[in-house]
């Protein structure tokens, strides 16, 4: 029984998709292939290889081995010897398992987090192709180019080291749900670094020369400083892409004439091009970074750190600019103040600790905030003391709001230490303001509801007041 459950075979289902998509890309690769001699772009090893980073739990022997028999599989369909489809997807095992390795052992990955992330990037991908080059070379009649093994290396590096840079970022880089974009995106302001980029790459079509292939980085960077890292990480490939095939479409405008393309030449353009995006790359990875950071310390300059609460500076920012688009456009809906102050919370803190204190102020905070919609705001004033502005309700429904609010404390539960259980009551003042009121700040505003709290407290606690309307 013992040995039974120590053996824990892997799961049949994933590993049977990996060995499908695996055999389904090759052949759809191979099929799709453009001129042979060119092999313009391999990208399967890169696909495989983004998805192996973004799955962890595919990344397992039995994972790789699917993959393997994938390949193998398609290219004995194709028509291949066994002993070349072996050894040929063994050099795209090499490069996999290199670059994978590198890749979760240096920091930033997989999600290019950190700003040496696209330098690791690099580094793993020229490994990885260095490593398949090489595994090449020591292949039966593996002169296949000009017949010297140099070329063979070099092709086989350039075609892997540029095809996994150009793509992974990408794959990496995608998020893990679709969200349809919204119009705000789609403005003309926001599309101008993409339109820039397209006329830098017609600029390179019209002008031509070897310079060319440099035309759309500062494009690029524009797009680095102004879109999300996944976007540009689309468009750093598409570019690198389109450049390919045009050096290889040997077009004269790049600077190679129609009939001299040599592979070399292209080699060197296709290593050039991929190591061009990164500079754009690395930018958008190090904006990525600051802005997240700033987002973070935007939070915690905002946030009480006990309760998540907004404090009471951002409160009363927020609130005033409720007011402001109110007093701007009379006659648009109410806006409703509650008070909220948790009862006889001192002899909590007396009785069970401070510590325990701390902990009823947490959930109570996690708890109201739940129950509140998008809009809503909620602070911390002080102490035991909240704030919850909520744009759009009238008197009935903010005390209606209120009420179900008071309620649900009421029922909160907290386990002792001695077994015992722990309750809490609160009591809440609701005032909803009167156009006139919209000028005031904060602590005004704040007035009656404050009054009709104080009330609720001298009536016995645990109870919602409301504020007499303000005669206007
Ligand atoms: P009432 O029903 O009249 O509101 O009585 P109360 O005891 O709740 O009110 P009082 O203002 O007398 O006490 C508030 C207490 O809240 C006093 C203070 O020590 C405690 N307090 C304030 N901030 C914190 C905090 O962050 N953590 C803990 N544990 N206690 C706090
Ligand atoms: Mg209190
Ligand atoms: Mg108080």
């Amino acid at each position: 029984m013992a040995a039974r459950k120590l053996f824990h075979p892997p799961s049949i289902l994933p590993l049977a998709g990996l060995f499908v998509l695996t055999l389904g890309l090759t052949l759809l690769g191979t099929l799709t292939r453009p001129i042979e001699s060119l092999s313009l772009f391999w990208p399967i090893n890169a696909i495989l290889l983004g998805l192996l980073l973004r799955q962890a739990s595919l990344a397992t022997p039995p994972g790789w081995l699917a993959i393997y028999l994938g390949m193998v599989a398609a290219d004995l369909l194709t028509g291949n010897d066994l002993l070349t489809a072996l050894w040929l997807n063994a050099c795209n095992m090499g490069l996999l398992l290199t670059a994978w390795y590198l890749m979760v052992h240096l920091p930033g990955q997989p999600r290019l987090e950190h700003p040496l992330a696209l330098l690791h990037l690099l580094l793993a991908c020229a490994a990885g192709a260095a490593v398949a080059a090489s595994l090449a070379c020591t292949m039966d009649g593996a002169r296949w180019f000009d017949g010297t093994l140099q070329t063979t290396w070099l092709s086989w590096f350039t075609e892997q080291f540029s095809t996994c840079l150009l793509i992974l970022p990408a794959l990496l880089t995608a998020p893990r749900s679709w969200h349809r974009p919204n119009l705000h995106e789609l403005r003309l302001l926001r599309a101008l670094p993409l339109l820039a980029l397209l006329a830098s790459l017609a600029a390179g079509l019209v002008i031509g020369g070897p310079g060319a292939l440099a035309f759309p980085v500062p494009a690029l960077l524009w797009c680095a400083l102004r879109y999300r890292l996944f976007t540009l990480a689309v468009l750093t490939m598409l570019t690198g892409l389109v450049e390919i095939v045009g050096v290889a479409g040997s077009l004269t405008f790049y600077g190679v004439a129609q009939h001299s393309l040599d592979d070399s030449a292209l080699m060197s353009a296709r290593l050039g091009i991929s190591m061009l995006v990164m500079g754009p790359l690395v930018v958008a990875v190090a904006t990525t970074i600051n802005r997240q950071l700033l987002e973070r310390l935007e939070h915690r300059a905002n946030h009480d750190t006990l309760t998540g609460a907004l404090m009471r500076n951002a409160l009363a920012q927020q609130t005033s600019a409720l007011l402001e688009r109110r007093r701007q456009q009379p006659g648009s809906s109410p806006l409703s103040l509650l008070m909220i102050d948790i009862d006889h919370f001192k002899a909590i803190n007396d009785t069970h600790g401070h510590a325990m204190g701390d902990q009823v102020l947490r959930t109570f905070a996690a708890e109201l905030r739940q129950q509140l919609r998008q809009g809503e705001l909620f602070g911390r004033l002080g102490g035991e003391e909240f704030a919850v502005v909520l744009p759009g309700a009238n008197r009935v429904e903010a005390l209606h709001i209120a009420e179900r609010l008071r309620a649900t404390v009421e029922r909160l539960q907290f386990p002792l230490a001695d077994g015992g259980t722990l309750r809490i009551t609160v009591s809440i003042g609701v005032a909803t303001l009167g156009e006139r009121e919209y000028d005031l700040p904060l602590e005004q505003a704040l007035l009656r509801a404050d009054m009709a709290l104080y009330q609720a407290k001298a009536q016995g606690r645990n109870r919602v007041m409301m504020a007499e309307e303000r005669p206007d």
